[in-house]
């Protein structure tokens, strides 16, 4: 995973009116895919493009920057491609997402239906009718490596395309906190409890919109048991018997390694 801040390069503000000459664009087209120049720079013009909303997000490399959603195919990446093409992108193009994400799917009001209209000062789209606000929405989810000695717990998802060991995840319910959805989603899936929960470190995963909050967490009792349906099978690895994932995109990357690199 990238571990440095987007703020290193990036200064967050929003408006639907700014204009500039010389900016950045962080253009989508509806695939959720991101246009870069032949030379897999960011664009600097939209002039070609038939442009279905601008947003403007900030200043990133000390530019004027805007998300924009377009009608388009081509020279289009999605996400985990522009994460090999250039981390930093990368980096500011999970948030230009999450912006676009939100000003497509509250255009009109989840409560009662009428059209949205955009806040004068907030990024925020509110209702004219019933006042209901629509923020960008985010969902909390949590990732564990739990350890027992020297080895880690890794489970076979059945939802995943590719079927193959992976760390215990999953969203955060309302109404609990982070730590109760650890040790639920621990026993839920595999049937054991756990102790000395730490909290290690956050990342934005914008596939679509989740907030990874990753934790490391040591055996407390319990045997193995798998429901054969969300999981197949789960066991214990030690460090030289795990499969690494194909990218290092993702936080759960960073727990395998930190793993490999204490024991
Ligand atoms: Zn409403």
């Amino acid at each position: 995973m990238i571990e440095k801040s987007i703020y290193e390069n990036y200064h967050i503000d929003f408006s639907d009116s700014y204009e500039s000459d010389d900016a950045y664009y962080f253009i989508f087209n509806n695939e959720r895919e991101m246009y870069l120049n032949k030379d897999k720079s960011l664009p600097k013009i939209i002039d070609n493009f038939n442009i279905d909303f601008k947003l403007y997000i900030g200043k990133y490399m000390d530019k004027d920057t805007f998300v924009v959603n377009v009608d388009g195919n081509g020279d289009f990446f999605n996400l985990k491609e522009v994460y090999d093409i250039d981390k930093d992108i990368y980096l500011m193009a999970t948030r230009a997402v999450l912006v676009r994400d939100w000003y497509m799917s509250h255009q009109f009001c989840g409560k009662c239906g009428t059209h949205t209209q955009l806040d004068e000062k907030d990024m925020m789209l509110k209702c004219p009718k019933c006042g209901q606000v629509h923020y960008s929405r985010i969902a909390p989810a949590i990732i564990v490596a739990v350890r027992k000695g020297d080895k880690l717990l890794m489970a076979k998802h059945s939802y995943h395309e590719n079927i193959r060991y992976a760390l215990i995840a999953g969203f955060v319910e309302a109404g609990e906190s982070i730590e109760d959805a650890v040790h639920r989603e621990v026993a839920e899936e595999i049937g054991i409890k756990i102790k000395n929960l730490k909290y290690q470190k956050s990342q934005s995963w914008p596939f679509p919109n989740s907030l990874m909050l990753a934790f490391t967490a040591e055996y407390d009792s319990g045997e193995i048991k798998v429901d054969g349906d969300e999981i197949l099978k789960a066991k214990w690895f030690k460090k030289d018997e795990i499969v690494r994932y194909d990218s290092d995109i993702s936080i759960s990357d960073w727990l395998v390694q930190d793993f490999i690199n204490h024991f």
